[in-house]
């Protein structure tokens, strides 16, 4: 059933950098992409064997993991429902969701906090209804992730992801140890204060010396910008024909090229960069640009 939504992408693209390498999950989908896609899978899966045929999530309004599940509840015949945090906004990414079928329902900021109890005033009669946390956040959505691992056909030396909820990069330790490489795993978190994200890995996966976190290239905080990561995007896609978005995966490059030019990864190397998606993000920062 699921099937058709996606092919996988297993091939590693050289930049024009030395010895760093990007595993191009962004190209799994438009809109079902990246890591949204990875901690989906597993998750849809769940509600199809429980025969559910009404995807029900969460988000803000530019979020990447909306979009995801209101194509994939098309592309497989579910119905879908978010609630989106905040007053009633339009934006492109909103667009994309209705055009998709999702139902789109605004909760104010206090209610939405409350995300089980808003669910059951809806749903609790439902008994088609299936419950998806905030971005996706979930023990299966780590075993989705840790799929990574499994198609590399290659090893490296460093691999570098950034986070939000850390759910990925769980994941991704999840499947270094299943296959018990030496490769390090490095984590920029997007948001200021990253140091809880180790907290959240060590919900679903124990501790690990490969495990190392760059809590300093938040720039500012979540989906916050300044013109030098501005300007480094500029620069990145012109040198790359790779698009990175400001609100994840720039943050990411960023923070690899600098520890390279700093020497905390040395020259010789090999580094392999998850490219998570989440380019529509772009849209939600045009006027930085
Ligand atoms: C959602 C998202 C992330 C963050 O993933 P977590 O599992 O929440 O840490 C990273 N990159 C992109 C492009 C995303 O859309």
């Amino acid at each position: 059933m699921f099937k058709k939504i996606y092919s996988p992408v297993d091939k590693v693209e050289l930049f024009p950098f030395d010895k760093l390498y990007a595993k191009r999950d962004d190209l799994i989908d438009a809109y079902i992409s990246g890591n949204k896609w990875r901690k989906l899978k597993y998750v849809l899966k769940k509600a199809e064997e429980g025969q559910k045929t009404h995807l029900v999530t969460f988000g803000g309004a530019f979020s990447n993991h909306l979009v995801a599940t209101a194509a994939a509840a098309s592309r497989t015949g579910l119905k879908s429902t978010a609630f989106i945090r905040g007053e009633e906004v339009k934006n492109e990414i909103l667009l994309l969701c209705s055009l998709f079928g999702m139902h789109l329902i605004f909760a104010d900021r206090e209610s939405y906090k409350d995300k089980l109890t808003l669910y059951n005033k809806h749903f609790q009669k439902d008994s088609e209804a299936f419950f998806i946390d905030e971005g996706g956040a979930s023990e299966e959505a780590t075993i989705g992730c840790a799929e990574i691992i499994d198609e590399l056909s290659e090893s490296y030396d460093h691999i570098f992801c950034a986070a939000g909820t850390g759910t990925t990069a769980a994941g991704l330790l999840e499947g270094i140890k299943k296959h018990k490489l030496s490769t390090k795993l490095h984590v920029v978190p997007v948001l200021k204060n990253g140091f809880f994200i180790k907290d959240e890995i060590l919900k679903y996966t124990s501790d690990s010396p490969n495990l190392s976190l760059h809590t300093d290239y938040h720039f500012g905080g979540y989906a916050k910008t300044t013109p030098e990561l501005i300007e480094f995007i500029k620069n990145f896609v012109r040198k790359t024909g790779i698009l990175v978005d400001p609100v994840y995966t720039a943050k990411l490059f960023y923070a690899i090229t600098d520890l390279q030019k700093n020497n905390v990864i040395e020259s010789h190397e090999k580094i392999l960069a998850i490219h998570t998606g989440g380019l529509l993000g772009l849209f939600g920062m045009k006027d930085k640009f």
